[in-house]
């Protein structure tokens, strides 16, 4: 192999920039020529292909979100629009691709894979949903993003005897919730695994601001499980707490990469490149119990989602 490609697709998250250096670095101290494709597997099919150099991947370890930018393409689930993918990368010489992205993306590699191009899949996702490893590139950022922002509003909080309810990304996957709710000593926590009971809810605040005296209390709910306005307006009509609510948003998509994080995306990009030059193909690179390892793509697209339950039941211990 000579040449390889490398793309970001899907949402983006922190760390990316860290995946795509190591994929250049590591591919040309080897003697691989590397080619960044612009845009995703959009990208791919308008032919947004550009020679990377080592000087094009200075200084990005550091900064958040993709220089080679992403997207989504729909269409790229029909077989004649990934025939035209793979005219634009045989019009490059380019032997084999490294996509950054989530299972969307994944499942993406797979249908390239079985129509004959090497690929080797990079978990990214600030969400933490992609079940074939322990940590996807960008969710210790955001989780501390959210710590941070958490924290903050902790401050004000204590001032006013408030409840603050908080609504943070990860729908599919409660991992940012539950963590920053640790991390943040919440009171409570409420993802898609612990559901949702407003009436249980708003007794339960209620209770803690008498029985533990609390001069304020912190509410961390993942996204899309109820309208956090209409919660916090609720919590103020039926508790002694006033409410308040905050969706931290797009804020946590963004910022420079943590340590962790930049370590993570380090290693799963050389390895990336180490298993295309030795013929693997079909796989996505995972950390499992700290280890970085890879795995054929239809079996970790196949892995269900770890339940959260131990991490609950310690919260449930120490609130
Ligand atoms: P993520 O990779 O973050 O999970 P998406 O689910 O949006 O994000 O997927 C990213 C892109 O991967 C999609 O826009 C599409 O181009 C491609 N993709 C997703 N599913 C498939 C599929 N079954 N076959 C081919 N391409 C797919």
């Amino acid at each position: 192999m000579k040449r390889i490609g490398i793309l970001t697709s899907g949402g983006d998250a922190p760390g990316m920039n860290a995946a795509i250096r190591s994929v250049v670095r590591s591919g040309l101290s080897q003697g691989i020529e590397v080619f960044g494709i612009y845009d995703g597997y959009q990208g791919l099919v308008e032919d947004k292909i550009r020679q990377l150099d080592r000087g094009d991947v200075s200084d990005i370890i550091i900064q958040g979100g993709t220089v080679l930018g992403s997207a989504r393409l729909e269409e790229f689930k029909l077989l004649e629009i990934r025939q035209k993918a793979i005219e634009n990368l045989k019009k490059h010489e380019i032997e084999g691709l490294v996509v950054i992205g989530g299972d969307g993306s994944y499942r993406g590699a797979l249908a390239l894979h079985e129509m004959g191009v090497p690929c080797i899949g990079v978990p990214a996702t600030i969400d933490n949903d992609i079940a074939s490893t322990e940590y996807s590139i960008g969710f210790d950022t955001a989780l501390n993003t959210v710590i941070d922002n958490v924290d903050k509003l902790r401050d004000t909080s204590s001032s006013h005897h408030r409840c603050s309810v908080i609504e943070v990304m990860g729908n599919r996957c409660g991992d940012l919730a539950i963590y920053a709710g640790i991390t943040t000593g919440a009171e409570l926590i409420i993802t898609k695994e612990t559901g949702y009971d407003e009436m249980e809810v708003l007794e339960r605040l209620q209770h803690i601001e008498e029985s533990k005296k609390k001069r304020h209390a912190m509410v961390i709910i993942s996204e899309k499980i109820t309208d956090v306005e209409l919660l916090a307006e609720k919590i103020s009509r039926h508790t002694n707490f006033s409410g308040r609510s905050t969706v931290l948003g797009h804020i946590q998509r963004g910022g420079s990469p943590t340590a962790r994080d930049r370590i993570l995306a380090t290693q799963f990009g050389d390895r990336a490149v180490q298993l295309l030059l030795n013929d693997v193909s079909g796989q996505c690179v995972a950390v499992n119990h700290g280890e970085i390892v890879s795995i054929d793509l239809p079996e970790a697209l196949k892995i269900p989602r770890r339940s959260r339950k131990d991490l609950f039941e310690l919260h449930e211990r120490l609130v």
